[in-house]
């Protein structure tokens, strides 16, 4: 007998069990409906395994390279960001929603004004060397706003890149353009009973530079104020009332009042009148107006030499000044110095006799800032007749204006001087051959 192990040709297969499943293996590997399939399957979660892969990598490429904004129109920025991109994308689009605005006045007279903004859809603009894509989406919830049902809208931003300030930045810069474009006016109030009350449709802002100053008074009154407005939490820390009084003094028609509205409306302020001298005015009034003063305002108490006159002047006793006001002159300091409030308050007081008031009305606390406004020097009558005419600052004519007004040796108050130049509105020549006339009035 052969030593030689027994070679089958048979495979080591599996048990009875195993069996069963090799030959079940065994035809459904033959069978060519079950292979089809089985390739169908393998394709399919093959498929389904690479768009999970490229949704991943997707997700992963817009987390990392890329950053998105989104905004809705319950949001004050967005009409602001829609004209921004507007603004940009205006040759790139061709897909513009239109937004019309009628304006009737009472006489019946009707303009308009029709602005463009991006329609619905997707758009592309270039803003800082960057492609961004905007996808405005109108969605089917409606909301309410200033009592009108408008649909809600969505616009989301999308550009390559990770520095999120980007759209930061970008949404600063459409604000700031919305805010310079904005028609913005002079509010004014006036006090009606215990109110202030809005007078009128805010009138058209004068400029700063309008309002000729010696030397740097201007900018130093712009950046006082500045530097007021912006103080809220030296002050708050410090537990020091938050308010400062001015003090404009000088002959009339220099620009006091001028200037006070001028500088309110350069730094968006309402200005609010109150007359001392007017006859309903008592101090409990007086004190409840100056601590109500609308927010982001000032108050002007204008010729307040006239309710007042010190008691160490002559004047004091002249039948003209009494009994002009039923505000008691501790009245006004109460209401001056009032209680300790958060709220900042501005006030300015103008006179043009200076001499007349009551120290204890202007000291330190109550009147901060004390300047005087003069008639015009030389360099303001330069100033001002370059600004007229639209002359350039060195022109020959203003220089020969100046020279022949010096000759006369007296004073002019701007005023007059703005009268002068209005009766010669088109010809610098014409003013200046008749400047005689100006001294006719002094
Ligand atoms: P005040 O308050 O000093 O009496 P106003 O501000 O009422 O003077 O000025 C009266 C008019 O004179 C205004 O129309 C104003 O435009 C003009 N005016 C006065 N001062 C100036 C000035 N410094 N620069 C330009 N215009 C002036």
């Amino acid at each position: 007998m052969s030593e030689n192990p027994v070679v089958s040709d048979k495979k080591p297969g599996p048990s009875k069990d195993s069996s069963f499943f090799s030959d079940l293996y065994d035809n459904l590997n033959q069978n060519p409906y079950f292979n089809a399939g089985a390739g169908l399957a393998g394709i399919g979660i093959a498929m389904s395994f690479l768009r999970r892969t490229a949704q991943i990598s997707n997700t992963y490429f817009r987390r990392r390279f890329m950053i998105n904004l989104q905004i809705n129109n319950e949001d004050a920025a967005y009409p602001w960001l829609l004209d921004f991109i507007n603004n940009r994308s205006a040759t790139q689009t061709r897909n513009l929603s239109a937004n019309t605005v009628v304006h009737q006045a009472e006489s019946g007279k009707t303009e308009l004004s029709i602005s463009f903004l991006p329609g619905h859809g997707t758009h592309f603009f270039v803003h800082d060397y960057r492609w961004i894509k905007v996808e405005r989406q109108r969605e089917k919830q409606v909301i309410q706003r200033d009592g009108i049902r408008t649909p809600f809208e969505t616009v989301t931003l999308t550009t390559l890149g990770s520095d999120v300030k980007f759209f930061k930045r970008m949404l600063e810069q459409s604000a700031k353009e919305a805010i310079d474009n904005a028609e913005t006016g002079l509010v004014i109030y006036q006090a009606v009973g215990p109110q202030w009350i809005r007078f009128g449709v805010p009138r058209k802002k004068r400029d700063i530079e309008s309002v000729i100053l010696d030397g740097r008074i201007c900018e130093e009154l712009v950046e006082d104020f500045q530097e007021f407005i912006s103080s809220a939490t030296w002050y708050a820390d410090r537990g020091v009332p938050y308010r400062r009084g001015y003090l404009f003094y000088g002959p009339p028609g220099t620009g006091k009042s001028s200037f006070i509205s001028a500088l309110a409306s350069h730094f968006g302020y309402s200005v609010c009148l109150l007359s001392l001298s007017e006859r309903t005015l008592d101090d409990d009034r007086l004190n409840h107006l100056l601590n109500t003063a609308p927010p982001n305002s000032v108050v002007i108490l204008e010729d307040i030499d006239a309710a007042f006159v010190s008691r160490e002047d002559p004047m004091s006793n002249h039948p003209a000044y009494q009994g002009l006001s039923r505000v008691t002159f501790s009245g006004l300091l109460n209401a001056l110095d009032g209680v300790a409030c958060a709220e900042e308050r501005l006030t300015f007081m103008t006179t043009n006799y200076v001499e007349r008031l009551d120290p204890a009305l202007i000291r330190p606390g109550r009147v901060d800032r004390k300047q005087y406004f003069g008639n015009a020097t030389d360099g303001m009558l330069s100033k001002m007749f370059s600004r007229f005419y639209r002359q350039p600052s060195d022109s020959v004519l203003a220089d020969e204006f100046v020279k022949r007004v010096s000759e006369h040796k007296t004073e002019l108050s701007p005023a007059m001087i703005q009268g002068h130049f209005l009766m010669y509105k088109q010809d610098p020549r014409a003013a200046l051959d008749n400047i005689k006339n100006m001294f006719k009035t002094v």
